[in-house]
């Protein structure tokens, strides 16, 4: 896997962390310069979005798995999605046990099915057995029971909850939930620090493009799904393309726009240039290893 940072946003500050950061070890920046804050200064630590999976359904892409981001500020690790093979590379990342949560967009495998190996890892390797909570669309415990034939096999390590439309506190970070044009109850989310400034809009999997527009504050990132490239989306494919997601960007105000979730098939140059056109910023079609700071 080959780590590249997308794009740092704002100017160079003494983060100096970007790999390999244990989730038990302290925040150094914010620990080195504690001494010199007043309470009322805003953390210095960036919110920090690790790409781990940035696949669709299937692909040939080598090294493609299934959508899952991981989102830090400072001690607080949370998910966006984990789906197919991305479980590895999140615990490479950090501990697993030690997510302070995970957010599931919807009940497609390609963004929950590695919740499985998560349980597994939870329940059988440690005594007692840890748990973490996970935060999604209702029935998804019986989803994944039904997936392993067990009544409450998703329970035995994973606290589940539904979604609403409050916004969810985690740690440091706050989670707002969307709804979203895709399945019977699919979310987009924006994620930012409890003292605001740009944060980051994650689309999910989205039919239409103006369910997000209300979420985009200007200069947030937007880490969008592109799903049929260029364009057009078929008819009744209940998924984004990248005029859609440049126009989306242009309206809102994004500070840059992440495109994800390109389907098989699909040319990742013209799919990029096809963003450029309508929006102005930077625009990058992320891949696992990939990190920004917000
Ligand atoms: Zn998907
Ligand atoms: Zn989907």
């Amino acid at each position: 896997m080959r780590p590249r940072v997308v794009r740092i946003a704002k100017p160079p500050r003494n983060t100096g962390r970007l790999t390999g950061q244990r989730p038990d070890a302290p925040a150094p920046t914010a620990c080195r310069r504690s001494a010199t804050l007043s309470r009322h200064e805003p953390p210095i630590a960036p919110v920090e979005l690790t790409v781990l999976g940035a696949g669709p359904a299937y692909t040939d892409r080598p090294g493609a798995t299934g959508a899952a981001y991981l989102v830090r500020l400072g001690r607080t690790a949370i998910l966006l999605d984990l789906g197919q093979g991305s479980f590895p590379r999140l615990a490479a990342e950090l501990e697993p046990s030690t997510l302070d949560g995970v957010f599931v967009s919807h009940l497609h495998s390609d963004h929950f099915v590695d919740l499985v190996p998560l349980r597994h890892y939870l329940r059988f390797e440690f005594t007692p057995v840890r748990r973490v909570r996970v935060l999604g669309p209702a029935g998804l415990a019986d989803r994944i029971d039904a997936l392993n034939g067990t009544p409450g096999f998703t329970l035995a390590s994973l606290d589940c909850e539904g979604l609403g439309g409050e916004p969810v506190r985690v740690g440091d970070l706050v989670v707002q939930p969307t709804r979203v044009t895709h399945t019977d109850e699919s979310y987009g989310f924006r994620v930012e620090g409890p003292d605001g400034g740009p944060g980051l809009v994650y689309s999910g999997d989205c039919g239409r493009a103006a369910d997000l527009a209300a979420m985009i504050q200007p200069g947030d990132a937007l880490l969008a799904e592109v799903s049929f490239g260029p364009g057009p989306v078929p008819d009744g494919a209940l998924h984004l393309d990248g005029p859609a997601v440049g126009d989306l960007a242009a309206a809102t105000g994004a500070g840059r726009v992440l495109l994800t979730h390109l389907q098989m098939g699909f040319d990742e140059a013209a799919t990029i240039e096809s963003v450029r056109r309508r929006f102005d910023g930077p625009v990058t079609l992320v891949e696992p290893g990939d990190r920004a700071e917000i």
